[in-house]
């Protein structure tokens, strides 16, 4: 037998496994009751399956997802705490709407007053489509048109930030006007995901009923991505999400 200074590192390995295995009898994944080979000494510990372990990682994956592609501020918006109200018009209409939006291949466009908690549907709506591992990207019109203006981008900058995400959220357009090459950053955006993504997926929240966009190039496009077309078979002839949601203003109503 060899002395141990004589041995190979692969022959060294082979022996560590083989003393390690000694010590492994039958245990269970905590998470699912799996059967697994236990270390001995952990028998009482938390053990994990190997599946449960990779579930553990991608679900941590996940929640990095959402802290990087989520404001602070806005990622207590959920479904689960967002209140359909009766005396809002299409207050639950919007909610539908957006929960329905990740299984359907349809883009959203919400418009009201400011106050109406379209951004927090919105919010929840990304939320649960990064949970599902959708690829989201949040692109807030106004900050970032600042943005582009005060720091020197190009529109291919925006258009390479934004344009490419399968899922992509528009918040605030209307809040900054929607006059000059903004208005050209928004319809090469929505262009280039019908072009090359082949996609209507995208979620628009405004400020702004649609028309007031100004822009006949980029109303069409708005029209068109919000818009499904069943078959005649199911008896859904045609639907278009494009929902105003408005009423009271919620803001004002808890200040007062
Ligand atoms: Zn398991």
């Amino acid at each position: 037998m060899k002395n141990e200074q004589s041995k190979t590192l692969s022959e060294t390995l082979i022996d560590i496994n083989a003393k390690y295995s000694a010590f492994l009898i039958d245990g269970k994944c905590s998470i699912c009751g799996a059967k697994i080979k236990v270390h001995k000494n952990f028998i009482n510990e938390k053990n994990t399956c190997e599946k449960c372990d990779r579930d553990i990682i991608e679900k941590q994956e996940r929640i990095k997802r959402i802290e990087f592609n989520i404001p602070l501020g806005y990622r207590h918006m959920t479904f689960d705490n967002y209140r359909v109200d009766k005396m809002t018009k299409n207050s639950d209409v919007a909610f539908s709407i957006a929960r329905n939006y990740l299984v359907r291949n349809e883009g959203v466009y919400l418009y009201g007053a400011p106050g109406q908690d379209k951004t927090h549907l919105m919010i929840a709506s990304m939320q649960m489509c990064i949970l599902s591992g959708k690829n989201c990207r949040l692109l807030n019109y106004s900050n970032e048109l600042r943005n582009y203006k005060n720091r020197g981008w190009t529109k291919e900058d925006i258009f390479e930030k934004y344009a490419n995400c399968k899922y992509l959220f528009i918040d605030d357009i209307g809040a900054t006007g929607t006059k000059d090459d903004t208005v050209d950053i928004l319809y090469g955006i929505l262009q280039r995901r019908i072009e090359i993504l082949k996609t209507k997926k995208v979620f628009i929240t405004a400020n702004i009923p649609l028309a007031d966009i100004g822009d006949d190039r980029v109303i069409s496009r708005i029209i068109g991505m919000c818009t499904s077309y069943g078959s005649r078979e199911d008896g859904i002839e045609k639907e278009v999400n494009i929902v105003e949601i408005g009423g009271k203003d919620k803001r004002l109503e808890g200040a007062l």
